[in-house]
């Protein structure tokens, strides 16, 4: 399980974690909580929680 790289959140979700590597690249070795993302990012947890669900809907096996 993966701890948030910047706030140090405990065991981030499978999501955040696919989240992650979608948004920031697959090369990116750290995973960020969903705030933490959004803070990068510079958007709302609720545009990144919409994102997830593009995501699955395109059927990404990286989130659940
Ligand atoms: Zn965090």
């Amino acid at each position: 399980m993966a701890d948030c790289y910047i706030c140090g959140k405990k065991d981030i979700s499978k999501n955040e974690i696919g989240l992650t590597a979608k948004l920031m690249g697959q090369k990116f070795k750290k995973s960020y909580c969903l705030f933490c993302l959004a803070e990068q990012l510079e958007v709302t947890e609720e545009e990144l929680l919409d994102k997830i669900e593009e995501f699955k809907n395109e059927g990404c096996k990286l989130f659940e």
